[in-house]
């Protein structure tokens, strides 16, 4: 810009009544169509505040805050595209915010923080895997399923 200010995006990872596989999709496909208009996207993970209506949507069991693997899925997406990409995991391993398994929930929100200082995909790519990750891969599968449904 003329003036010298840059442009900040912010990106929500999976809003209400959005599968995980297409929340995913959306903030990739997101991160691509401002790329020309801003310097750095910041990825802001779902989490459930008090007093809201997507709180009454979760304790009715209609929504679950995004998986940690799908963060980092996105992270590397959108950084493989060459587009800088930081996320604050806030909330991280707890039930109303992003979380996995609950094993492996901290170290994957320490990697990521190493990741948003580094920008290094490396830092994601040798992430350890855990057995939670079939689970959410199986999510990513069904979940999409149960979203597109036609209800008869
Ligand atoms: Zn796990």
């Amino acid at each position: 810009m003329e003036c010298g200010a840059t442009v900040k995006t912010y990106l929500l990872l999976k809003p209400p009544f959005v599968s995980e596989k297409k929340a995913i999709w959306d903030v990739i496909r997101s991160a691509d169509l401002v790329a020309p208009y801003s310097s750095t996207n910041s990825l802001n993970l779902c989490n459930v505040q008090k007093y809201t209506a997507l709180e009454n949507l979760w304790k009715r069991g209609y929504y679950r805050p995004p998986w940690l693997w799908s963060a980092v899925e996105a992270i590397k997406a959108i950084k493989r595209m060459n587009i800088t990409v930081m996320s604050d995991p806030v909330g991280a391993g707890h039930k109303r915010g992003p979380h996995n398994c609950g094993k492996c929930d901290h170290e994957i929100k320490e990697t990521v923080k190493e990741f948003n200082i580094t920008q290094d995909l490396h830092v994601l790519e040798r992430q350890a895997d855990c057995e939670c990750k079939a689970v959410w891969q199986e999510v990513l599968k069904y979940d999409d399923l149960l979203f597109d449904s036609t209800i008869v």
